[in-house]
């Protein structure tokens, strides 16, 4: 028999959801909502197989919500600014806005393709002026509360391209386009003041009951909270003080020596004419191409310069020596450090490294460890020693006493650190949102009215890949009239971080077309918060946090009816070819265009919803895409064989048991599929359990006592259960059985608890306690017939012979137990 012809059975019903706006939704009371959302894409041209498993994931969880009665609200966009489009500007003369709209263009028809379930009508790009201008109004409510500011602060700078680079634009400290060594250069730049939702950003991650332990974990982890004491040291020769921060006051009497970050300002004067400002170039140079994230890494070499200077220890009055760093970070803390090598094994490693004193100030009262040699820092709880009036005391007790103590000679306070620092959200590009601000000689910087958004993007603008801003060479863009004064005025030439486009557009899909507001408050209220959002795991972090920020402020000033914009998280795993992830580079990759065109794109999606649970990484693997045709053909066989027979009306027949262990099996699989889905997203699994379902009903139709309801119950039941992951084929099989309406329109079947029962039971049935036979019987034979059937049986008959039944023991739904004698 030849394969079915999926090629015409998709395109058909891709046209009939779009004719028919199938997915198309609106507010509706009557109906409790859910909003399902998977990251939007860049448009980058092509989707690749991590796109092609987000989407089916997201997929089958609002189609199977949709029928299970939800009104479903599941959007898609494009994340459409960023320097690919900028770069192709550069590279191919051609202009972003084409280049990005022509991607935008492709992958649409590719995801139709797929046959995902979106409300195209909220269809929104980034780069739109339609929702930018948003972006712009959101960037002034942020300035009129106090969260924008202008700061200076260094960026890459190539001084052979003369022009600002992206971090992901320095590869191994050179220039990605001329291997130049990257430079620093000041710039004035915007930052947001996320550091003051610090606290509500790490307190409400335990509200997150619905996301991964590891993701909320890597969100604490970056705001990183610790609370402590700022302890004031003097230097020893002169008047200057240094302050540090400190989680563990309580070693302070074993402060040693001090740590500076290489930025730190003190550093230069330390240093001037003497023997150490080589070497610390050398640091510096060695650190100005790594990333923060490098420098904190416990995998980095510690490496350290001395400074000549000393400090006093202000508890003890030690002189201690100061000391430069890779690991010490500018904006961590102040920038200074104690270090405590005898408690704190990255202090413990450099004072080993450099020939520092090491002293121990709480005792492990453990006999294995010689305090006096020892062979790594002691972390644990213990007894204070070496710290005068303390001593004695548990070093958790003394903690705070310190503290007291420090405040009462005013040489230090309690105080909590964080490592988020403010976000920095210029860009020195093109193709972003232009900052909606002007500068004015007379009034300082000024937002940009209201009726006079968006600011759009100029034209006529240079793509030579030089100088510092591309909106600079627009000769329309940069003069404008003050908003407050009427004077001459510069616009801000630099463009927002993409980064603030992903942070609110799951708002703004609750209303996307509307010209008057950034999205009606009414609106957002009935579809927010995102019931499940699906992504990639690499977006756990900034995506995330910055998505929770915007909404936080976007509850404070009135817009958002909710604090946290994801109730659900759900990170799925990577697609493998060969062991290693799909990439361009490694030559590893299956494009999605040719597995549809070869297979369809039902196929396509059951391959990647079977072969591995969402959040773990997916072998991509050629058998078992095969399998997954083959298994589409194999219903695809039972339908067209069957669909005369279902579709005949029939009379209502009494269930034999074999019937009745039919039902049990078509009710046990709709038990499996929805639980499955719906408590787990264990869509291999519900794929298994309908595979089993299919092969029984394979099986039933055989047997001529087959019963025409029994057979049309299970051949809805698969197409019912099969829509969500393959919606194309399942619409063409309910058409062909009879159906007029899309199958999605189509309640998701529901199970009879009854039928879950099963009707007949094993009887185990002995003779003088050896086992002689088992038997079926149904479950509500009582005691007396049981016993009847036993002795009918003539294999129990023949076990008893001629001997005397002396007693019968019966144990209902378990045992038969014939004493003879
Ligand atoms: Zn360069
Ligand atoms: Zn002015």
């Amino acid at each position: 028999m030849d394969n079915y012809s999926f090629n015409q059975i998709e395109e058909k019903w891709q046209k009939y959801w779009d004719d028919n706006k199938l997915f198309k939704k609106d507010e509706d009371d009557s109906k409790e909502k859910y909003y399902a959302l998977e990251m939007f894409p860049y448009p980058s041209g092509k989707l690749h197989m991590g796109h092609v498993r987000n989407y089916s994931i997201g997929d089958v969880i609002a189609r199977f919500l949709s029928m299970k009665g939800y009104n479903v609200l599941h959007p898609m966009g494009w994340d459409s600014f960023g320097l690919p489009a900028e770069n192709a500007a550069i590279k191919n003369d051609i202009h972003p806005n084409i280049w990005t709209w022509d991607n935008i263009e492709e992958m649409k028809v590719q995801l139709k393709q797929l046959g995902i379930s979106y409300d195209w009508d909220r269809e929104l790009a980034t780069c739109h002026p339609s929702y930018y201008k948003w972006m712009q109004w959101i960037f002034i409510q942020f300035f009129k509360k106090g969260l924008a500011y202008k700061k200076k602060n260094p960026v890459n700078w190539c001084p052979s391209c003369q022009t600002v680079l992206a971090n992901e634009q320095v590869v191994n400290g050179a220039c990605e386009r001329c291997d130049e060594t990257v430079g620093k250069k000041e710039l004035s730049q915007w930052y947001f003041k996320i550091t003051d939702y610090a606290d509500r950003l790490i307190d409400d991650i335990d509200t997150l009951d619905g996301w991964p332990e590891k993701v909320k974990l890597m969100q604490k982890n970056w705001i990183g909270r610790s609370i402590g004491a700022e302890v004031t040291f003097k230097m020893s020769d002169s008047d200057q003080t240094l302050d540090v921060f400190t989680t563990r006051p309580d070693t302070l009497f074993g402060a040693t020596y001090m740590v500076l970050a290489p930025e730190h300002p003190f550093v230069d004067d330390f240093v001037k004419g003497t023997a150490y400002e080589a070497q610390l170039e050398a640091m510096r140079q060695k650190l100005a191409v790594m990333s923060d994230i490098d420098r904190s890494a416990t995998t980095l070499e510690k490496e350290g310069v001395f400074t000549g200077k000393y400090a006093i220890n202000p508890v003890n009055g030690k002189k201690i020596p100061v000391y430069v760093a890779n690991y010490v970070l500018m904006g961590y803390g102040t920038g200074a450090v104690m270090a405590v090598p005898a408690h704190d094994q990255r202090d413990f490693d450099f004072a080993k490294k450099y020939d520092i004193e090491i002293i121990p100030v709480i005792d492990p009262k453990n006999e294995d460890i010689d305090l006096n040699n020892l062979q790594e820092a002691f972390v644990e709880e213990g007894t204070m020693i070496n710290s005068e009036d303390f001593n004695g005391m548990n070093n958790k007790d003394a903690l705070e006493k310190i503290i007291t103590s420090l405040e009462d000679k005013k040489i230090g306070s309690k105080s909590t650190n964080y490592r988020l620092r403010d976000w920095l959200i210029s860009r020195q590009r093109y193709w972003g949102t232009p900052i909606p601000m002007v500068e004015c000689d007379q009034c300082g910087w000024v937002p940009v009215e209201d009726e006079n958004l968006p600011v759009e993007l100029p034209t006529d603008v240079v793509f030579s890949g030089k100088g510092e801003s591309p909106l600079t060479t627009s000769e329309s863009f940069e003069f404008t009239a003050c908003p407050t004064c009427g004077g001459q005025a510069r616009r801000e030439t630099d463009t927002m971080d993409t980064f603030l486009d992903s942070s609110w557009y799951f708002f703004r899909y609750a209303d996307a077309n509307n010209p008057d507001e950034v999205f009606d408050k009414e609106k957002s209220k009935y579809w927010m918060p995102v019931d499940q959002y699906i992504g990639g795991v690499e977006h756990a972090i900034l995506h995330l946090l910055y998505a929770r920020f915007f909404t936080k402020v976007l509850y404070d000033i009135g817009y958002s009816s909710v604090e946290e914009p994801f109730t659900n998280l759900l990170t799925q795993g990577m697609v493998l070819k060969d062991g290693a992830k799909m990439s361009k580079s490694k030559g590893n990759t299956v494009s999605p265009e040719d597995i549809i065109k070869q297979y369809g794109a039902d196929t396509a999606r059951l391959f990647i919803l079977f072969a591995s649970p969402p959040e773990r990484d997916l072998e991509w693997s050629d058998t078992g895409v095969e399998g997954s045709f083959k298994f589409i053909n194999r219903i695809w066989r039972l339908v067209e064989e069957l669909k005369e027979t279902v579709s005949r009306s029939c009379c209502v027949v009494q269930l034999d048991d074999h019937d009745k262990e039919f039902d049990y099996v078509i009710n046990n699989t709709i038990k499996r599929v929805t639980d499955d889905i719906q408590k787990r997203f264990n869509f291999n699994t519900a794929v298994s359990a309908i595979m089993e379902l299919v092969n029984e009903t394979y099986k039933y139709k055989e047997i001529d006592k087959a019963k025409v309801s029994q057979l049309r119950k299970a051949v809805n039941t698969i197409i019912l259960l099969m829509s969500p992951f393959t919606p194309h084929v399942c619409e063409e099989m309910w058409a062909n059985v009879g159906h007029v309406e899309s199958v999605y329109s189509e309640p998701w079947p529901t199970y009879d608890e009854k039928a879950l029962v099963k009707s007949t039971v094993e009887i185990v049935v002995q003779v003088n306690g050896k086992v002689k036979d088992k038997m079926q019987v149904s479950v509500d034979t009582n005691k007396d017939v049981l016993e009847k059937e036993v002795m009918a049986n003539e294999k129990i008959s023949n076990a008893i012979g001629d001997k005397n039944v002396v007693k019968v023991i019966v144990i209902p739904g378990k045992l038969v137990n014939i004493v003879v004698k």
